[in-house]
């Protein structure tokens, strides 16, 4: 179990919302990892927005197929809940191969790598989640094995220990990142294909919700549907979960309905804003512009005083938070920009003698 996990880490702040209640990350929610399966669109034409990352995909596909080839790895850049697993289900299902799931965490030994890669029919995808976690040893293996389809096997130990060379069928590996900086270069290099996903326009968010809420049965007015894209920070994951929290109150109210009221009331409900931020986006916040009065704050003593971990602050708020120019990044730390002031109702400071850049 990592520290935030553990007691009294969530800090002294009463506010402070436990894991389960939180939007934005919600790793750890078994009810919601079904929500994604059901939800999950499972082939191109049903995944929506991204349109650029389709076109090129699409074209790969058809090449490969045509040549009766697999196709080539394929390497996904983007911050949580964008669809990278999605669209790696989606490239097998169009070239109709399996589909093999694990992550960087999970593969712990070579012995683990290798009875995956074994496992592989020609032509199957293999999707590698949080790649940039693998560890160096297991990288090695992959190297090969991407290459070359080759996975060079240990038998033995000391000074009797051989090596067995096993040819593997030719697979496409598609490996899932937050972030490509995080990557080694050679890893990076064995990808042929790369594409980043943006976070999603809210008219691409607003379709989601509504895809969604058909294979819910939930009926949701135009209105209610932008009301959940625009609070959704770019994510389809998110816009699904707040779908649900709707659906509740909707039928604890007794409306049939979500509509742009029922949909305000929720995210009032769950104390999510007009920007779509929620607790802990205002808590990072408010510590730059009012507890550290606008000064430079590293991400470490960000993390720690907010109670969770630099990864996920990294990973999963700040993305959002530089993009709606709520935040910024400077050599000396995170700072908060003037758009955050206004936003938690504060006046930005305009003398940079007392502190602030502006
Ligand atoms: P990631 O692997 O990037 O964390 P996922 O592929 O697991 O993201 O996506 C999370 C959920 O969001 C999916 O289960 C699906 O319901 C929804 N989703 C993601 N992208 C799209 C999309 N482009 N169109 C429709 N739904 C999507």
């Amino acid at each position: 179990m990592s520290a935030p996990e553990e007691e009294g880490a969530w800090g002294t702040d009463p506010d402070a919302l436990p894991r389960e209640e939180r939007l934005a990350t919600g790793e750890e929610l078994g009810a919601e990892d079904e929500l994604d399966t059901s939800l999950r669109p499972k082939r191109l034409e049903d995944f929506i927005g991204q349109d650029g990352v389709k076109q090129q995909l699409a074209i790969f596909l058809q090449a490969a197929k045509e040549r009766g080839e697999a196709l080539d790895h394929v390497l996904l850049a983007g911050p949580p809940g964008l669809g990278k697993t999605s669209l790696a289900g989606i490239v097998a299902a169009e070239m109709g191969v399996g589909f093999h799931v694990t992550s960087g965490p999970i593969l712990e030994r070579k012995g683990d790598l290798a009875a995956v890669l074994t496992a592989l029919e020609p032509h199957d995808v293999l999707f590698i989640d949080e790649i940039h976690r693998l560890n160096r040893a297991i990288e090695e293996v992959l190297y090969p094995a991407m290459e070359d389809f080759q996975l060079d096997v240990v038998l033995g130990q000391g000074p009797s220990a051989r090596t067995l060379r096993l040819d593997l069928p030719k697979f496409t590996l598609v490996g899932a990142t937050t972030r490509t900086g995080l990557l080694t270069t050679p890893l990076r290099a064995r990808f042929g294909v790369f594409h980043r996903l943006n976070y999603y326009a809210p008219a691409d968010l607003a379709a989601i919700v509504r895809r969604s809420a058909r294979l819910l049965d939930v009926t949701i007015d135009d209105e209610g549907a932008d009301a959940l894209a625009s609070r959704s920070r770019g994510t389809p994951r998110i816009a699904n979960r707040l779908l649900r929290r709707v659906r509740d109150v909707a039928q604890v109210r007794g409306r049939g309905n979500v509509d742009r009221a029922v949909a305000e009331e929720a995210m009032e409900l769950l104390e999510v804003d007009a920007l779509g931020l929620e607790e802990l986006d205002r808590q990072i916040l408010r510590l730059l512009a009012d507890t550290f009065e606008g000064r430079a704050v590293g991400l470490g003593t960000l993390a720690d005083s907010v109670g969770e971990s630099a990864d996920t602050i990294e990973d999963v708020y700040e993305p959002y938070l530089l993009q709606e120019g709520l935040l910024t990044r400077t050599p000396r730390g995170r700072m908060a920009t003037p758009r955050a002031y206004r936003h938690l109702g504060m006046t930005p400071p305009s003398d940079p003698a007392q502190g602030g850049l502006f």
